[in-house]
């Protein structure tokens, strides 16, 4: 469908430890992990100062108290996957009681600070973080991921209308499957070779690797602004981009980077399009001041954007509420 107006959506993948607990051990990672505390509220306050609104596509495991409520609302069908390293599951034994104990698998007060502040959407990035592509998993699986993460978030007060899929591996089938229990919207990606998750071993290789991070700072793939499109009952709310962490090695490069996500937003404003760019609170955990200088230097570019072209900012499910 074609906007009256463009629009910016940001959405932050927020997960912690399970984002990323079959790639990296706990202890290369626990530096970054713990200034999330601190990243959480600074997002807040930023974006509530430039009047924009984020969307924390939460891991449903982070949603849970304690183990005991973890535990409680895990499915009874889990994931199969054939390599048995992608389950979550199999960490449970290992981690702490809640949030006190464990920051890096737990998240209640960090939550609880999103919901209280009311500007912002919590959505939904699966219950356990969960590969949508990946082989021996089920529809069935997926659907009983799908309540536990509906479920646990009920039981806060938080009703889930969007989903991002997890490494972005969207599956044809579970988008219906999300469609018939209420979700509203999810991210799709770009649209560009370079960027299809449908192969997930393709994603990994070096090529395409070397082409997503030229397309940082270049423009090779496109601006990857859209308009608003249904697919299979829910909104594809399409990803224009990856904000990439500052890179101290590539920090001549930063400008280049920054001003190519800016061209984007002014295409989209122009164009009466949607811009939509992500990554997750632990990117910020290094160079912590350089993210947030970049990220203000966004905001202000929006701020302009706001004033010059009525370009506005939504949360996912906002934005699809509004048509
Ligand atoms: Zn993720």
């Amino acid at each position: 469908m074609k906007l009256d107006q463009g629009h910016l959506v940001i959405s932050l993948d927020f997960e912690l430890f399970w984002g990323v607990f079959d790639v990296r051990t706990l202890e290369s990672y626990k530096s970054q992990l713990e200034k999330v505390s601190e990243i959480v509220p600074r997002l807040l306050q930023l974006s509530d100062t430039y009047n924009i609104k984020l969307t924390f596509a939460t891991v449903g495991f982070l949603l849970a108290k304690n183990k005991e409520e973890l535990l409680q609302y895990s499915p009874k069908k889990k994931p199969n996957y054939s390599d048995a390293n992608f389950s979550p599951y199999r960490l449970f034994d290992a981690i702490g009681n809640n949030e006190t104990e464990d920051p890096y698998h737990y998240a209640t007060s960090l939550v609880e600070q999103i919901k209280q502040n009311d500007n912002h959407e919590i959505g939904s990035h699966t219950f356990c973080h969960y590969y949508c592509n990946e082989v021996g998993q089920t529809a069935e699986q997926f659907e009983a991921d799908l309540l536990a993460t509906i479920n646990i978030a009920k039981q806060q007060d938080i009703n889930i209308k969007s989903i991002v899929f997890p490494r972005n591996q969207i599956n044809e089938v579970y988008i219906k499957i999300c469609a018939k229990h209420g979700i509203l919207s999810y991210r799709g990606i770009e649209n560009h070779w370079m960027y299809n998750t449908n192969d997930t071993k393709q994603l990994g290789n070096t090529k395409h690797r070397i082409y997503r991070l030229l397309d940082a700072y270049l423009n090779i793939s496109g601006h990857n602004t859209h308009d608003l499109q249904m697919h299979h009952g829910l909104v594809n709310i399409a990803s224009s981009r990856f904000l990439r962490p500052y890179s101290s090695k590539l920090r001549f490069l930063e400008n280049l980077k920054i001003n190519r996500i800016k061209k984007g937003m002014t295409y989209a404003a122009k164009q009466k399009q949607v811009y939509h760019f992500w990554w997750h609170p632990h990117n910020f955990g290094q160079n912590t001041e350089e993210n947030f200088k970049a990220l203000e230097e966004l905001f202000n570019h929006y701020k302009t954007l706001n004033k010059t072209y009525n370009f506005n900012s939504k949360t996912m499910t906002n934005l699809v509420q509004y048509f």
